[in-house]
């Protein structure tokens, strides 16, 4: 992403032309940024050769996955239908992990159905029920058990799900339990030991401090678990000054806690992947003057991109069309949506705007369609891939007529 004679470009195609062809607002991804993503991600954990499964709830374009799988990942889930959306990407099922602490009967019983890898569950009951279901289609299934290591991941409260009061995982204590109880059960093999601790963390130290509970808790239990899955999380740079997590340095933790257990690792990144590739192309509908501030009202808003309102997320935003021309006035970006929360960045110092220009908005690759609705009856918009000059429409605009 560049600007190609002071133009806002993806790969080797404008933005705006891309407006002029599609309308906005439209979410637009880079290929090139996608694949370098996960070479970049494989090469820093290569000393090990993880199972890498993407995340799927970040992205949730079944076009984008295909493109995951066939650069060699596999998937975590967390609902029927992300397994879905998943398996027609072409996802091999020994690729992929189930999360989530509220998986119902239908969702177990299809997840041994399609002969996934693992189901990675969250509490006693839960075990019970895939023992239940196992048992009725005489099946041995394999399981994970995710733990709450009550480590803090030091990120947004929002997103932190490694401590003792969120509702993830189970604790010590528990696991303990489970790991027992796991061992007498005929329909249930106990492969994995399963961590998440939080989204978007920067630095290592977080990593550390549970890779060192994950240690303690598998040398207590003396089981040989085959796998080890440490969840996702790795925080990418939303703001050119701000740190991204250090691979390196995770990598070396890895190896220094769990070596000795010779478990195959597995990794859940979402945002990592597919953060950094998406920009959100939006059309100015009007400027409203105000005394502090103007406010630039785009035809893009929260239900197209939630992560503001939801997260307090700033996301970087440029103009489509570079000019050399700085304005005096504050900008603050909205939506056209009736809530108070449907802003986007405030900006000082920002180009010259003037009505009908376009802005990008970047880093919208995570999170940002897969969290979209419908509210006020808003279309949800168009999704394109670029590879080098060549245009991909990878689903279409939502019709009106889809939703009224
Ligand atoms: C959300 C989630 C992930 C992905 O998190 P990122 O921050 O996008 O890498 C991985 N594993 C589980 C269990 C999750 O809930």
């Amino acid at each position: 992403m560049k600007y190609i004679n002071k133009s806002f470009s993806i790969e080797k195609v404008k933005a705006q032309n891309l407006a002029k062809k599609f309308n906005t607002p439209i979410y637009c991804y880079s290929y090139k940024l996608l694949k370098e993503n996960i070479n970049n991600f494989k090469k820093n954990f290569k000393s090990f050769s993880p199972l890498i499964c993407f995340a799927v709830k970040a992205n949730t374009n079944v076009n984008i996955i295909r493109e995951i799988g066939k650069l060699g990942l596999g998937a975590d889930v967390v609902s029927i239908g992300e397994l879905m959306k998943a398996l027609k990407a072409g996802i091999n099922p020994k690729k992929i992990v189930f999360s989530g602490v509220g998986k119902t009967v239908d969702e177990i019983s299809y997840a041994i159905d399609k002969k996934i890898l693992l189901i990675n569950a969250e509490s006693k009951s839960e075990i019970i029920e895939i023992e239940k279901i196992a048992k009725s289609k005489k099946k041995i299934i394999n399981i994970g058990i995710r733990l709450n290591p009550n480590t803090d991941a030091k990120t947004l409260t929002q997103i932190s799900t490694g401590k003792k009061e969120n509702k993830f995982g189970v604790d010590k204590k528990t696991f303990f339990e489970l790991v027992k109880y796991s061992k007498n059960s005929k329909n249930i093999k106990l492969k994995c030991l399963s961590v998440h601790i939080g989204s978007q963390i920067v630095n290592h130290i977080p990593y550390e401090k549970m890779l060192k509970v994950v240690n303690r808790i598998i040398k207590k239990t003396n089981y040989k678990f085959e796998f080890i899955d440490l969840g996702g999380g790795m925080g990418i740079s939303y703001d050119n000054n701000n740190k991204k997590l250090n691979y390196k340095k995770y990598s070396i933790a890895i190896k220094k806690n769990l070596k000795t257990h010779k478990s195959k690792i597995i990794f859940e990144p979402g945002r990592s992947i597919v953060g950094n590739i998406g920009v959100l192309i939006s059309k100015i509908i009007y400027i409203k003057e105000n005394e502090k501030k103007d406010f630039i009202i785009l035809d893009a808003a929260m239900n197209d991109l939630m992560r503001p309102a939801l997260y307090g997320a700033n996301h970087r935003t440029l103009p489509v069309l570079k000019t050399n021309q700085i304005s005096k006035k504050t900008y603050q970006f909205v939506g056209p949506i009736c809530e108070s929360t449907d802003k986007f960045i405030t900006l000082k110092k920002f180009q010259k705007l003037k009505e009908k220009d376009l802005i990008v908005m970047c880093d919208v690759g995570a999170y940002g369609m897969s969290l979209s609705s419908n509210y006020n009856v808003r279309p949800k918009p168009v999704e394109i891939l670029i590879k080098g000059s060549k245009i991909n429409v990878i689903k279409k605009r939502q019709k009106l007529s889809d939703l009224i």
